[in-house]
């Protein structure tokens, strides 16, 4: 996936302080021309209006000891464009929840919503969620073994099981 040179919006970020003796980064820094810039491609569900942020972070020398300083992107914003908390969303909800085979996951988006997303990114978008809620496991573990029951339980799977088996 490219950069876009019309993000939809723009947002300037400034370090504001130095991490490498803790002082405060004010107007007398010295501010550098060069800027890095991410962007987040990112789409509410179920709107149709993809929205890309352009993060600019920029960077300075400390006014007290003259030592480069960047502005930190927003956690998530890793790359130079990637795809947004809600497009990842809406991307698990089709591929575990409805186990849609990742190249129609492909299709599906550029249909009805216009985003270009190759199948290897679908998967990798799936094996990163799966990495954020990992820590959960052992927890949920624990409690099925200790035969607590989950509050929220959907029985829907179950009944059809039940009548597919009856
Ligand atoms: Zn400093």
């Amino acid at each position: 996936m490219r950069q876009t040179s019309q993000p939809d919006s723009v947002q300037e970020l400034y370090p504001t302080v130095c991490p490498h003796r803790g002082e405060a980064i004010d107007e007398t820094a010295e501010w550098h021309p060069e800027i890095q810039v991410r962007q987040l491609v990112d789409q509410e569900v179920p709107s149709r209006t993809i929205k890309t942020t352009e993060y600019r972070a920029h960077r300075c020398s400390c006014s007290h000891c003259g030592r480069l300083v960047r502005a930190t992107f927003p956690a998530g914003v890793d790359g130079p464009v990637q795809f947004g908390p809600n497009l990842s969303a809406h991307v698990v909800y089709l591929r575990i929840k409805h186990l849609i085979p990742e190249r129609r996951i492909v299709e599906i988006l550029k249909v009805l919503s216009g985003v270009n997303m190759s199948s290897a990114t679908v998967a990798t978008v799936c094996r990163r969620q799966a990495e954020e809620v990992r820590p959960l496991a052992p927890a949920l573990q624990r409690q099925v073994a200790q035969g607590e029951a989950p509050k929220h339980l959907d029985e829907t799977g179950l009944s059809i099981f039940a009548k597919v088996m009856s």
